[in-house]
């Protein structure tokens, strides 16, 4: 059963960062490849990694136990799309073999993921059965013409099956929405009162300004501040104290009974409170999704570091965790924000 990230673990004590922040959840993306190219994400003629770049599962796997030992209890597997990635299933599946490790043992408490639920159709089961118990789904809108649009190459219909067969496989769903100015914002009282019907929870996210994507997204940039205020004139948003661990904040709309939740990077700094980093799928280490030093785990990795080499690397990468983002919404220059794309890092 998920645990919530207040509960405490149990297992080795989590890496703590200069800034006091317990690190207890990690992401990992997958594979930098996806079969959509949402405009706020990628550019249309992405150019993706040469494979040799990219880390096998084994590797990956040497690494995720690494996270672990270090008291890592969290961890949401992520990309580029994660289920275009042959193999990722038995991948999970292994890694859930951590979970429900208890009395002082490393251990997982979750195994989680995001997806753009193209494949989730043939892949829900195999999730669950890998022990995953809460799945993301990201979805813009209900409108088949603006899906395309925003995907430029996705199907509204895919997707809506993919989250069909989730909630039939028993996964609980988080549908997350990237709320933009001008192209989904007349649709959030429609996806609200979807949700409920489909009994998901909703999460809306302000756009970040990383890696440049061929647009200018200063124009589409929507303060959530602003939306919840809107909201609030048509549904009663009441407040609870939920969080699964993550940066969202969460309200519950009392005519559906599902949590509505907020990602505000831009609006509300989530620094303080962060207890995460990211490992991109060529061994990247991101201590921050908001800046662009990170840690080379592979080096070591490909070298033959031990077990204990690499917690030693680990250790030392999340003592250079940033107390905070950069992010800048505005400035003329596209790319303002991280030069890399959510894709390479894991959203
Ligand atoms: N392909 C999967 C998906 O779309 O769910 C997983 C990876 S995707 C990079 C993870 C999340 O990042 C998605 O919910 C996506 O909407 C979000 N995302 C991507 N680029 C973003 C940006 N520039 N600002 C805010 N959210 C972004
Ligand atoms: Fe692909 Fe997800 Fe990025 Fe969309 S948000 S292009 S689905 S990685």
């Amino acid at each position: 059963m998920p645990v919530s990230a207040d509960v405490a673990a149990s297992g080795p004590a989590p890496v703590v960062d200069p800034f006091g922040r317990s690190i207890s959840y990690l992401r990992v993306s997958v594979t930098d490849r996806c079969d959509m190219r949402c405009v706020y994400c990628m550019a249309e003629d992405m150019i993706f990694l040469p494979r040799a770049d990219v880390l096998s599962f084994e590797e990956m796997q040497r690494l995720c136990g690494a996270f672990i030992r270090s008291g890592v209890r969290r961890l949401r597997i992520t990309g580029g799309e994660p289920l275009v990635r042959r193999g990722v299933i038995e991948f999970m599946s292994e890694l859930g073999g951590w979970l429900g490790r208890g009395d002082g043992q490393a251990g997982l408490d979750e195994l989680t993921l995001t997806t753009n639920g193209s494949r989730l159709a043939q892949h829900a089961e195999g999730l669950h059965k890998a022990g995953v118990r809460r799945i993301n789904v990201s979805l813009d809108t209900l409108d088949a013409q603006r899906f395309r649009e925003i995907t430029r190459v996705g199907s509204l219909a895919r997707t809506l099956d993919g989250i069909a067969a989730a909630c039939e496989a028993g996964l609980a769903v988080r549908i997350n929405t990237v709320a933009m100015r001008g192209v989904n914002e007349d649709e959030f009282d429609k996806l609200i009162a979807w949700c409920g019907r489909i009994g998901a929870d909703l999460c809306l996210i302000e756009t970040m300004p990383m890696g440049d994507t061929g647009e200018d997204r200063s124009d589409r940039y929507l303060p959530l501040s602003l939306v919840r205020a809107r909201l609030a004139a048509r549904w009663r948003l009441q407040e609870t104290g939920h969080r699964t661990g993550g940066p969202a904040r969460y309200v519950r709309v009392a005519e559906t009974g599902r949590r509505l939740g907020f990602i505000t990077p831009m609006t509300h700094n989530f620094c303080e409170s962060c207890n995460r980093v990211r490992l991109s799928c060529t061994g990247m280490l991101f201590m921050c999704l908001g800046q662009d030093d990170a840690a080379d785990l592979r080096a070591p990795l490909r070298d033959g570091a031990t077990e204990d080499e690499l917690l030693h690397a680990i250790r030392q990468a999340i003592a250079r965790k940033p107390k905070g983002h950069d992010f800048i919404i505005g400035r003329r220059d596209r790319t303002a924000g991280v030069a890399r794309h959510m894709s390479a890092t894991g959203g």
